[in-house]
């Protein structure tokens, strides 16, 4: 068997062992200390903004702590883009709020502006305004963000912007993990950075962050005995986490270099292909390219679907995957509110994420070329 391709695998840049090193001789082996100060800075930095960055253990803990920060309470309705992973709409049930979903759009496979905007009219109409809106930057490619802010802005509903998967994507300059009241990163380890496991809470405002960290440490009163008048959570990054996203955020912008290459090498190569089609970057948009994803339609491509060009892939021992599962079709969130016209229904049976580490060598693509090639004449 040849060795397995990945569909995004870790890809260490060399300095983060010397960052792990220095918490362990400095004895900072505890869920604070410089190494969180300085990741904290290092990404602040790197969106370009005066923003605030509360270091956690995840993504999902930054998505919780932000409906906690926005008042969120039990019976809330929380609107979610549907199309993502389960882990953005999971802390909306956490609260006991309730998830009211949105479709996709096809130009950017994002939460649709339209059905926004018809969402919170019906569910006003129903007599509840939502408390939130959480759209996502699926595989890097960015969400509208402009046109979802105006409308959160008419209704004044707070967004919360899952950038999960699009550390580095911008839109007219501006990062992806700035737009909403508050954002949230993740650093899991398929994502374009890792700390192994680990997420960020950012905002511009530095009262929110503040309560962030005081939330993510068991929420401590300022005394010297353990006083607490709120309910607290263990949700801070660990200092040897931390470290090794101070080296991971020395190559971010190699690594996002590496993966739009690993895009392009696709493209060049498939795009021409009947029936294959990829999602371009929209005017002024920038993509991380965090994964490569393309549409499979049987109707041209003679009768090949995606889930033959992944089983494919698979008997040569390369990880693909269908895109996310849109969560208004997934058992657990059955009888949801759903306001969509089919788009993310579709792109889920019609689309497949290649691998797209920024580790995969010439070999590694040829190998995977050699499979479509066989199958896509
Ligand atoms: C990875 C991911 C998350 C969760 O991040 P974790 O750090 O794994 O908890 C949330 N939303 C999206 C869209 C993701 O891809």
């Amino acid at each position: 068997m040849k060795p397995k391709i990945w569909l995004s695998s870790p890809h260490m840049g060399g300095t983060e062992l010397n960052y792990v090193h220095e918490a362990f001789d400095t004895n900072w082996v505890a869920p604070l200390g410089p190494n969180v100060d300085n990741f904290e800075k290092d990404i602040a930095s790197f969106l370009k903004e005066d923003v605030h960055v509360a270091a956690l253990s995840s993504g999902t803990a930054g998505l919780h702590l932000a409906l906690i920060l926005l008042g969120i309470q039990p019976g809330d309705e929380v609107i979610c883009q549907s199309m993502t992973f389960s882990a953005t709409a999971n802390p909306i049930a956490y609260i006991g709020a309730k998830p009211v979903f949105v479709d996709s759009e096809a130009d950017t496979w994002n939460m649709s502006p339209q059905l926004l905007e018809a969402a919170i009219k019906d569910r006003i109409a129903k007599g509840k305004t939502p408390k939130a809106i959480i759209p996502v930057h699926l595989y890097g490619i960015p969400a509208r963000m402009k046109e979802i802010q105006a409308i959160a802005d008419k209704y004044d509903i707070p967004v919360i912007e899952d950038a999960a998967e699009a550390l580095g994507s911008s839109i007219d300059g501006k990062m992806c993990g700035t737009f909403g009241a508050i954002n949230v990163l993740s650093f899991n380890g398929n994502k374009i950075i890792t700390t192994s496991g680990g997420g960020a809470l950012v905002t511009h405002n530095k009262e929110i962050a503040a309560k962030a960290r005081f939330l993510a440490t068991q929420a401590r009163d300022a005394a010297p005995h353990y006083q607490h008048s709120h309910i607290g959570y263990n949700y801070r990054m660990s200092n040897i986490c931390a470290g090794i996203g101070r080296g991971q955020m020395e190559v971010l912008n190699k690594r996002i270099e590496q993966r739009r290459r690993i895009y392009d090498l696709y493209y060049s190569r498939l795009s021409k292909v009947e029936g294959i089609s990829f999602i371009e970057e929209q005017p002024g948009c920038f993509s991380n390219r965090w994964l490569t994803t393309i549409l499979v339609d049987p109707v041209k491509t003679n009768g090949v679907t995606r889930e033959d060009v992944r089983l494919a892939l698979e008997k040569e021992n390369i990880e693909s995957r269908p895109l996310w599962k849109p969560m208004h079709l997934q058992p657990v969130f059955e009888g949801a509110p759903f306001y969509g016209d089919g788009t993310s229904e579709k792109l889920f049976n019609d689309g497949l994420c290649l691998p797209s580490g920024s580790n995969l060598t010439d070999d590694d693509m040829n190998r995977i070329f050699e499979v479509m090639d066989g199958l896509l004449k």
